[in-house]
C-alpha cells in the first residue's frame, strides 16, 4: 500500500523533505505521493515518516494501493539497487 496526501494539505512541504524515496512531488495546490515509488518506508523506517512529520498527520494508507509488506520491500530494492535496507 502506498500513502496517501488527502484535499486537507497545507501545502507546507515537510513530507517531501522526510521522505527518503523522493516520492512525495509538488502538485498545483498541494502535495501528492508517487505509488510507484512509495514503500510506507518499508526498507528506511519503522513507520512512514510523512504521516509522522506532517504538522497535520495528515497522509494516509491508501487503500487503492495496497501491498504486501514482501512487495514494499521489493519496490525499494528495485529503487535502491545494491543497497541493503535497515528495515525488513
Ligand atoms: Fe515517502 Fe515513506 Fe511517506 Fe511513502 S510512506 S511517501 S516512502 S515518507
Amino acid at each position: 500500500m502506498s500513502c496517501k496526501i488527502p484535499e486537507d494539505c497545507i501545502f507546507c512541504g515537510t513530507c517531501a523533505e522526510e521522505c527518503p524515496n523522493g516520492a512525495i512531488y509538488e502538485g498545483e495546490v498541494q502535495f501528492h505521493v508517487d505509488p510507484e515509488k512509495c514503500t510506507e518506508c518499508v526498507g528506511c523506517y519503522e513507520r512512514p515518516r510523512c504521516i509522522e512529520a506532517c504538522p497535520l498527520e495528515l497522509p494516509l494508507k491508501d487503500p487503492d494501493h495496497q501491498e504486501t509488506r514482501e512487495a514494499l520491500l521489493a519496490k525499494w530494492r528495485k529503487l535502491n539497487p545494491g543497497k541493503e535496507p535497515n528495515i525488513f
